[in-house]
């Protein structure tokens, strides 16, 4: 088999979010914005990946479109791991991390596709077997920044169903809000996106100690300062999250030796697809690290990512971004019942996108790689 064709769907889907938007990470988000990534074989199997994502989709794209994809053209999909890392080298001197590894990630993720229909089967069935048929999800908040937002929002998660919650947010009183909102029998998280030095995060761990969080995420400034973020949790006494940033399998086995981390989060659109983070799903086990993929996305990243939580051993948790989206290419697949997202039972993913709604958002024409 042989891949013939890429092609690239940048769809970008208006949202609301329950009350007004706020700017974070350094990010505004007036729409959703999805890479969808098609890979076409000469067998007639369609692979759909998704590669990160957001602002920085153009470049993404352009990576993809002018030299990972134009690389790919040819090879057989069916050879997944040897072909990752043959990839990999040939891509290293352009960076680690970054758009060219996330439109590695997207392309990565659709030969899984292929491979769940060569062999019809669901790609959680492909990677030992779903355990369970819906995986338990977290509400993952946007930004909202006035407390009293903050505590409507969480509390209207909980009354959904879900029993974990997680902010993003810096202020105190903001956290404080969504415990008084949420009770003291839901888990109650926050990710601040790499704000803060050492000092600030060793200080700001222990004010937010009375909120009693089940994790603290990426508190440290920058994220791949792994000792300082080390020095964070060994002086604290919360749980300490991180890895969506991360460069691959071998950043996160550093954070492993230096106990910088209790819960490691590869993303899959941008760590190097469902192939780099199986290698990091056995790293993390072997060194007694909780798993809880990344997943701010709302593409097949999104459904590979409740396929792999699906078939860990444990039963770890799936981001779901709370944002209700006008429409979805893959209808209601992401959308958690009583704080649970359904196993998609078909080959692959799972859901083929629904291409009318590709078409009706998509911003201009779908690019093509041949
Ligand atoms: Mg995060």
């Amino acid at each position: 088999m042989k891949i013939t064709t890429i092609a690239t769907h940048y769809v970008r889907i208006p949202f609301d979010m329950g009350a007004p938007k706020q700017e974070f990470a350094g990010l505004r988000f007036p729409t959703m914005d999805h890479l969808l990534v098609q890979v076409e074989t000469d067998a007639g199997i369609t692979g759909w990946g998704e590669a990160f994502g957001h602002s920085i989709i153009p470049a993404t794209r352009a990576a993809l479109e002018t030299y990972v994809g134009p690389w790919f053209i040819g090879k057989d999909p069916t050879d997944i791991n040897a072909l990752h890392r043959e990839a990999a080298q040939a891509f290293h001197i352009f960076g680690r991390n970054g758009p060219v590894v996330y439109a590695h990630s997207g392309i990565d993720i659709a030969l899984w596709d292929i491979a769940g229909k060569r062999a019809g089967l669901p790609l959680s069935d492909l990677l030992g077997g779903a355990r369970r048929r819906h995986v338990r999800a977290y509400a993952s908040l946007m930004r909202y920044a006035t407390p009293k937002t903050v505590g409507r929002i969480a509390g209207e998660m909980v009354a959904r169903g879900f029993r974990h919650v997680k902010l993003h947010e810096h202020s105190i009183d903001a956290v404080k809000a969504a415990r008084e909102a949420v009770g003291v029998d839901v888990a109650l998280m926050n990710d601040v996106n790499c704000p803060w030095s050492v000092a600030q995060a060793l200080e700001m761990e222990r004010a937010l100690r009375p909120s009693r969080l089940h994790w603290l995420e990426e508190p440290v400034w920058p994220p791949e300062d792994h000792v300082g973020l080390a020095r964070v949790r060994s002086a604290g006494t919360t749980p300490i999250a991180a890895g969506e940033n991360a460069a691959g399998l071998h950043d996160f086995i550093d954070m492993f030796q230096k106990g910088s981390i209790d819960i490691a989060q590869p993303s899959v659109t941008k760590i190097g697809g469902i192939t780099e983070l199986r290698k990091i799903a056995a790293a993390a086990e072997a060194h007694a690290i909780e798993l809880v993929p990344h997943c701010a996305y709302f593409g097949p990243g999104n459904l590979a990512s409740i396929h792999l939580v699906a078939a860990l051993p444990t039963d770890t948790l799936l981001e779901n971004i709370y944002a209700n989206l006008e429409a979805s290419p893959f209808g209601t697949a992401m959308l958690a019942k009583e704080g649970k997202v359904e196993v998609p039972s078909g080959p692959g993913l799972g859901i083929e996108p629904d291409m009318q709604v590709v078409e009706k958002y998509r911003q201009g024409p779908a690019g093509t790689v041949r």
